[in-house]
């Protein structure tokens, strides 16, 4: 059933209401249901027609509250696919693109990663030396990838290479969509110190993309990856939807054709506590159940976390009620992102002064099997992925408080001529 589209909030609720009542069922297969999502145009409602329902982000929340509130699976991520990818591909796609590449991540049928980061070039993005050189109807991608979340699991990749070295480093780079099940392609996790494995680097030899998965054009990778990064910055500042149960996109994950039922069984199982950083609320019943919450310094850090996830509570909540009356808050994605990595770091400090000692135990031995600690650890990642603490204030500084820009001495040279920094190791590989 195809509904018609609607901004009446109240229409929305009923209609997607209604609709979940004929088609969620806990005996479906979770690849049923997300073809049933996708075919309803409600995976991301606020994708245009056809891909979506072209929703407003207020419509579009509402999707997501009655999913919840049914107790639904998610809507397929496929990793980075609808955050970053999709976005990107529907900004700068051609139809053909969108055509081929939107309905899989749609269905949840194939996830992507994001081959953006290497070694040598991290912040400094555009000093990035993956080299795609053409070959009749292809090109053929040499080169290291690191910290690509998911990359094992992905069908696809948005991936960054040089495809010119006598141009300015950010003039050279064009922007692919690659096909990750191909010889050329080793995608190698790596273990963080958390004990788990959410990144890999990755290796591209003599890896094959087509002349016609290039987005944007040719050389015009830098404009198009800014898409990306725009929205990547967002999607760290968003909520999670809660309540909702998410599961892994693309053959590789092997949830697509479990049961919804089996799915939300282990569910049950699930994490006392999980993510980057632990609500306020949820440490302060954690303080009062440990006999601690008496503890007046205890007392005063815990009410300094509780406001600091208030006010950035607050500010997204007025962020998002400006963007929707058309006078988005500038900046407003970079202070997000930097309020949420303060919030994760606090999170993880007060977490381990409630704990005291018990912090240093590990696995079994520790208070709700170690979930605590794993979160604490995997604190440090939010003020790096997506850009760094220093270079969102960086971006603050330059494009909000208009200060002068940093000093570049390499901006106009030749990309082949850099022999400085974090392109001196990407220079070799550049046929001389
Ligand atoms: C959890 C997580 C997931 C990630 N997922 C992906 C992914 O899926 N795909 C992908 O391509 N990458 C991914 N990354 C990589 C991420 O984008 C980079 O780690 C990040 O851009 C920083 O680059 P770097 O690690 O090379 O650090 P560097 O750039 O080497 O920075 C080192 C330090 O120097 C500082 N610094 C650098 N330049 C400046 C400057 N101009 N001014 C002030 N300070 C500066 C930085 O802030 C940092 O503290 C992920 C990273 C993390 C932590």
């Amino acid at each position: 059933m195809v509904m018609t589209v609607t901004t009446d909030l109240d229409e929305v609720r009923r209609d997607v209401r209604s609709w979940v009542a004929e088609n969620w069922s806990h005996g479906i297969t979770v690849r049923e249901w997300w073809r049933r999502l996708a075919d309803a145009a409600l995976s991301m409602p606020s994708w245009p027609v056809p891909y979506g329902r072209g929703y407003s982000s207020a419509a579009a929340r509402v999707v997501t509250e009655e999913l919840a509130a049914a107790g639904t699976v998610a809507p397929p991520q496929g990793a980075v696919g609808t955050t970053l990818a999709g976005p990107t591909l529907l900004e700068h796609g051609r139809p053909d693109q969108l055509e081929r590449f939107l309905p899989p991540l749609l269905r949840g049928e194939e996830a992507w990663c994001q081959l953006f980061s290497e070694p040598g070039a991290g912040s400094d993005l555009a000093g990035l030396g993956a080299r795609a050189t053409r070959d009749g109807d292809e090109w053929i991608v040499n080169g290291q990838k690191v910290w690509n979340s998911s990359a094992d699991l992905a069908q696809r990749a948005i991936l960054l290479a040089r495809t010119d070295p006598d141009v300015p480093k950010h003039a050279g780079i064009t922007y692919f969509l690659l096909d990750m099940d191909q010889r050329g392609v080793e995608a190698r996790p790596l273990r963080q110190m958390n004990g788990e494995a959410q990144f890999c680097e990755v290796f591209l030899t003599d890896a094959r993309v087509a002349a016609d998965a290039v987005l944007g054009g040719l050389g015009e990778g830098w404009r198009v990856a800014a898409t990306t990064l725009r929205h990547e910055r967002a999607t760290t500042a968003s909520r999670p939807a809660a309540g909702l149960v998410f599961v892994l996109s693309g053959t590789k994950a092997g949830q697509l054709d479990r049961p919804v039922a089996d799915v939300l069984s282990v569910r049950q199982e699930r994490r006392t506590f999980s993510g980057n950083a632990v609500p306020a609320r949820k440490l302060i019943e954690l303080a009062r159940q440990r006999g601690v919450s008496a503890h007046p310094n205890l007392r005063q850090r815990l009410v300094g976390y509780y406001m600091l996830t208030e006010v950035n509570r607050l500010n997204q909540q007025r962020a998002r009620v400006a963007a929707a009356a058309g006078q988005p808050v500038a900046g407003s994605a970079n202070l997000t992102k930097l309020s949420i990595s303060r919030i994760c770091h606090t999170s993880r400090e007060v977490a381990f002064a409630i704990l005291g000692a018990d912090t240093m135990l590990d696995g079994d031995d520790a208070p709700f099997g170690g979930d605590l600690q794993r979160v604490g650890l995997a604190s440090f990642g939010t003020s790096i992925g997506g850009g760094t603490d220093e270079i969102q204030r960086n971006l603050l500084g330059e494009r909000i408080l208009g200060l002068p820009r940093e000093p570049s001495t390499d901006r106009d040279v030749p990309y082949r001529q850099l022999a400085v920094g974090t392109t001196r190791a990407a220079s070799p590989r550049s046929p001389s």
